[in-house]
Order: C-alpha cells, then structure tokens, then sequence
C-alpha cells in the first residue's frame, strides 16, 4: 500500500515553513513539558498572545538554527498541553514524530478549501493550516472542547494537540493546527471515505483510472453498510448524539465522518456468504463487556501485535454491500434494524472514524452559500445548512451506514 503524500525536502517551496514549524513545536513543547501544573481558566484566554523570536543564532529561550528567523505563536499552549497528556501523547514521543528523521510529507491539497495538509513520517500526527477564523473558532470553543473530551474518553471529534502561527520576517503569517491522523494503523487502509450527509455533490468526480486507495471519496460513493455488534453500535449511537449535540451549541456545521476501511482478505478479496469465523467469535466476545479489554488487545488477525479497539479505532466489522445507492435515501433512521436491500456480497474489515473539520462555523460565507446552491438543488441536500439541520442530517446518514448485527 502506497504512502501518502511527498517529502518536504530541502529545495520544496514550504521547506523552511516545515523547519519553522518543527523549530517552533521543538522549543515550545520542550518549555512546556517541564510545567506541571493545573489548568486555570486564564489558560483559555483568548487575548493571551506570546510571540517568540526564533534569530538564525538562538536566543535565551530558542535553540541556534539554520534557517531564516521568524516569529512564532502559541495559542493555549497550557491547554494543548492538558490535552497531549489526556490523549496519552509523551512530549519526547511527540517531538520526536512532529521533528524527527525523514522530515514532513505534503499531501496533495485534500480538501477543498485550499488548506495545505503535512503527515509526520511515521503517519500520526497531520498539520494542517487553517484560516484566521478556523484559530479563532477552536479557540473560541476550547473551554467546551476540553470539558467535552474530558468527559468522554471515546468522543470521536477531531484530537487537537496544539495550534500554532509562524511568520517569517516580512511575511505572511500562517497557522497551524496539529491532529491526530486518524488513518495512523497497523492496518493498511484500502478504502476511505469522507461522509457528510448530505448528497448534493458528494460524488468524487475523478475518471476511474485515477481512483486508488488514497483518494477520498464522498457520501454518494459509498455502497457499503457497515455491520457493528450490538454493544459498540449502541456506543457509536450514544457517542455520536453527543459528539453533535456539543458540535451543534458550538454552532459548527460541515464536518465529516472519515471513515478508513481495511479488508481482512484483501489479498483474494474474497467474498463471503455467510458470517465469518473471526466475526463469530468477535460477536460472542463482544457479549461480554468486562471482557472487552482483553478482546481489545486478543490477537485475532493475522497474527501480529494488535493494537486495542476503541470507538472508531481498529474497528471489526462486517461491510455488506447494498444492490442499490438510492437505498440510503429511501429508508429512514435504521436504528439498526432497516430494510436494506443487500447485494450479499459481505467482507470482514477493520474500521477506522473519527469526525473531522470542525471549525467551520455557520458564517455569512456559508449561508451565501446556502442561499446560492439552493437555487439548483434541494436545500436539504446541500452541505451547507445550519448547524442544527446539519447535526440531524448527520446523525440520520450515521444510523444508515451503521448496522446493528443481527
Ligand atoms: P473542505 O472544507 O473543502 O471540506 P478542508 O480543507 O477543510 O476541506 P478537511 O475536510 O479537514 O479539509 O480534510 C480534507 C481531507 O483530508 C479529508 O477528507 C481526509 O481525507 C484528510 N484528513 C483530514 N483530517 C484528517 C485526519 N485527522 N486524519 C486523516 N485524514 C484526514
Ligand atoms: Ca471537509
Ligand atoms: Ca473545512
């Protein structure tokens, strides 16, 4: 399986805003690290604003480099670093991801907002740049973010793990969000999809030839329901009214469910007509919750060092496909028990999800936007809608892919 993404070498148009940025996370969360203390809620404090002078010859605080000076900023950085401890991030580990050996790789402009997206080389962590009102919102609902995320362990919302702004001298500021990249697995992901819920436009329009497993592909091109047993449906259910329920007050819209897909039998791509001995014995494990830890960490595929299962995270399930896409329109919330018609083709696979882009707030931008395309089509349809329609929408399409076993 392909890597995705090329590597910022020296020569690269945005080598020395990797370097800054590398510079900035070293010193910063090397600073950091050694304060242990609580947080207060000056910490939040939007206004606080630190800029650091990084000279080519080092400083009382930063370290010598080769590289232009430039000035950086931390946004929250006592916040961000309650967050790397909570998601059991070491600030060695982290350094060493964002700012080891073999540099950041760049992938191919992903979305379509123009941000700009980096992969550490050992693909956990993404950088992504982001609009002065995108800092802003995070920002904004970093007291509620935290309190959320603390609350739930299994939140499937977007891991921050700091927010950052460099500008060389004489140019253009550009701000950094890190997070967690959710397709980070022993698991080699073989299809991805980005789900919003909404149909108008959600098809990727690329010719077949180009389609490979790296490319993203949308809500309409999706055929598959994916079949969770009982106990983590109900979880994925309960999760994810929370995780909109706080999206939502947060006044946020346009975000996505990202799903990653590993077949187990991708070698053969072998079709299965009946249920699979490894889902048999995941259905009769999962009856157990007390067992759960244990199942989580059992080796049950392939052999090799599992990682542990977590809501969203290294997720078996059955893909069944369906015979025809308008079956997604025509049901209504499945709640587990919908009547999909099913093509009978099914696959064990391994899931990885999280929900994503959640800085969008519902701006004039964005109701310009709405006003516009619900000229051509079904305002219902389209992505852009208040973030309360949005939130339903979403929870709906969530009970249409989503299926409880049998
Ligand atoms: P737009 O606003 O046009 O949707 P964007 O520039 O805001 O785009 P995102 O929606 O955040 O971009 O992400 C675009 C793509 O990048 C996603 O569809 C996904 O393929 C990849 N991506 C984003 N965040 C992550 C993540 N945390 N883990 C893995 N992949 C990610
Ligand atoms: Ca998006
Ligand atoms: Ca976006």
């Amino acid at each position: 399986v392909k890597k995705p993404g090329d590597t910022v070498w020296k020569g690269h148009k945005n080598y020395d805003l990797m370097l800054s940025l590398q510079l900035g996370i070293r010193d910063s969360v090397g600073k950091h690290a050694s304060v242990c203390r609580e947080l207060r809620s000056s910490d939040f404090d939007p206004n606080e604003k630190i800029w650091t002078k990084f000279p080519a010859e080092g400083s009382k605080f930063t370290h010598p480099h080769q590289s232009a000076e430039f000035r950086w900023k931390d946004y929250c950085p006592m916040v961000f670093r309650h967050l790397r401890e909570l998601f059991q991030v070491d600030p060695t580990d982290y350094i060493m991801s964002m700012c080891g050996h073999g540099g950041l790789r760049e992938l191919s402009s992903p979305g379509k907002s123009g941000s700009l997206f980096y992969l550490t080389q050992d693909d956990k962590f993404i950088i992504k740049t982001v609009k002065k009102s995108e800092v802003k919102v995070l920002i904004k609902m970093l007291p509620s973010y935290y309190q959320h995320v603390c609350r739930y362990q299994n939140s499937l919302v977007t891991k921050f793990f700091g927010v950052h702004c460099v500008k060389p001298i004489g140019g253009q500021k550009t701000r950094f969000i890190v997070m967690w990249n959710l397709f980070c697995s022993e698991y080699p992901i073989h299809e991805r999809y980005d789900l919003k819920g909404s149909s108008h436009g959600r098809k990727i329009d690329k010719p077949e030839c180009e389609i490979d497993e790296t490319t993203t592909k949308k809500d309409l091109d999706l055929n598959l329901v994916f079949r969770l047993n009982k106990y983590w449906f109900r979880e994925l259910l309960k999760q994810i009214d929370f995780d909109c329920k706080f999206l939502e007050d947060a006044g946020i819209m346009d975000y996505s469910l990202l799903v990653g897909l590993h077949f187990c039998d991708n070698s053969t791509n072998q079709l299965h007509s009946g249920k699979s001995e490894l889902y048999q014995i995941e259905k009769f494990l999962s009856g157990f919750h007390f067992l759960e830890a244990e199942f989580g960490n059992s080796n049950r595929i392939n052999g090799c060092q599992k990682q542990p299962i977590r809501l969203g995270a290294n997720m078996l399930a059955r893909a069944e496909r369906i015979t025809t896409r308008s079956a997604f329109n025509q049901c209504g919330p499945g709640g587990g028990n919908h009547s999909i018609p099913f093509g009978g083709e099914s696959y064990d696979v391994i899931l990885q999800f999280g929900i994503i882009d959640i800085l969008q707030d519902y701006d004039i931008s964005k109701k310009l936007e709405h006003a516009y395309k619900s000229l051509q089509a079904d305002p219902t349809s389209i992505s852009a809608v208040d973030p309360k329609l949005y939130s339903r929408r979403f929870q709906d399409f969530i009970a249409k892919i989503f299926a409880k076993d049998a």
